[in-house]
């Protein structure tokens, strides 16, 4: 029992599982093969439907509100190997097993969480327990102007965000090294509502200390061309604010990830928002998404990423995550990303190279 135990602490700290298991990922990836023996390196959960908001653009809330006791416990059993897990919501501070899983995952040194939050339930002492770990927030924020902020997210504050982003920063500073191991994003859902606010994050940006920003389209805008981000004077008022952005993040060093299906106007910041494709180059698949990630929703249901137009992956509620990481759907998805044949079947701004081929794969 002694030495199970110890083979236990060995492994967490060692990290072998997560090492082997990312290079047999890298191999099958670089084989094309559609049945992996390797596992997800990035686990998405939603964690729960519930939340304090009510946002005009939210998709979030549908579903059974909790996971049930059978995925939570195979989602404990994939931290050994897991690089990174994102908790969602709803709020996933509302959610009863969110600190208990959180806790779980901290003790496994290699896995980095990532918490997608509106940020406004973060208290002191969840502050001090996310400084003292190894994490990134993303703030779901959408405007960066009380007036935009708080015509978009219903029920929120603008200045309870500005007061909880001191507050994490106070901590981060307070934190021995100086930075603690918390790490400040924000996401921005592009709506016609904030169009001048995303030229202006940067400046937000900067007073709150956040270096990445992740811009999202709206779900039901995917392969649909009678949406928005369609019509004129979005796609050009978009731009020139994408140009802005990206022309002010170059300057301060922040990361900017457009998932939009509109690019910015050609600027000196080209080359950085484009990563080179080395595996396309090589012949292999631009998205690698297919072979390293999976998410699962409170209701149990699989799904890829969040920029697939696809469902129809399973039921965790019904069958073994892992059966369903190597189901017929995933199969599916690997062979025509691999080949290139997935323009029938995949997100055309992903297919066509609108959404760069960096933001597809996790490095
Ligand atoms: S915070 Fe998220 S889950 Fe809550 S209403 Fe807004 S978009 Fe929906
Ligand atoms: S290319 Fe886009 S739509 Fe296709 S699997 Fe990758 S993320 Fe999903």
């Amino acid at each position: 029992m002694k030495t199970e135990e110890a083979d236990r602490n060995r492994d967490k700290m060692t990290g072998r599982d997560r090492l082997n298991n990312r290079k047999l990922n890298e191999i099958e990836i670089a084989q094309k093969k559609t049945v992996l023996e390797s596992r997800p390196r990035s686990l998405v959960v939603r964690l729960t439907t519930r939340c304090n908001l009510n946002c005009i653009m939210c998709d979030s809330k549908d579903g059974a509100p909790d996971l049930s006791a059978k995925v939570i416990g195979e989602v404990r059993d994939m931290f050994r190997y897991l690089e990174f897990v994102t908790w969602l919501g709803g709020e996933v501070f509302l959610s009863d097993i969110f600190e208990g899983l959180f806790t779980q995952a901290a003790s496994w040194p290699g896995l980095f969480q990532n918490i997608a939050t509106n940020g406004l339930l973060i208290d002191e002492r969840w502050a001090r327990i996310l400084t003292g770990a190894r994490v990134n927030l993303t703030l779901s924020i959408d405007g960066v102007r009380k007036e935009t902020y708080e015509k978009i997210r219903t029920g929120a504050r603008f200045e309870k965000l500005t007061s909880n982003l001191d507050m994490l920063n106070r901590y981060k500073d307070g934190h021995k090294d100086g930075s603690g191991g918390i790490n400040l994003s924000m996401q921005m859902v592009g709506l016609k509502e904030n169009i001048d606010d995303i030229g202006e994050a940067a400046g937000f940006m900067k007073k709150h200390r956040i270096n990445q920003l992740i811009i999202v389209p709206l779900k039901s805008s995917i392969n649909d061309p009678s949406s928005i981000y369609n019509e004129h004077e979005v796609k050009e008022g978009m731009k020139r604010s994408l140009d802005r952005l990206y022309k002010a993040a170059e300057k301060n060093g922040f990361r900017i990830i457009n998932g939009l299906p509109i690019s910015p106007g050609q600027t000196a910041s080209d080359a950085a928002r484009r990563p080179r494709d080395k595996d396309k180059q090589n012949g292999g698949p631009g998205c690698l998404y297919p072979w390293q990630q999976m998410i699962v929703s409170s209701d149990g249901e699989v799904a890829l990423h969040c920029l697939c137009p696809f469902g129809g992956f399973g039921n965790a509620n019904d069958s073994g995550i892992l059966e369903i990481w190597n189901g017929e759907k995933f199969r599916e998805i690997r062979r025509k990303v691999a080949s290139g044949g997935n323009g029938d079947c995949c997100n055309i701004s992903c297919v066509s190279g609108v959404i760069p081929s960096g933001v597809l794969r996790i490095d």
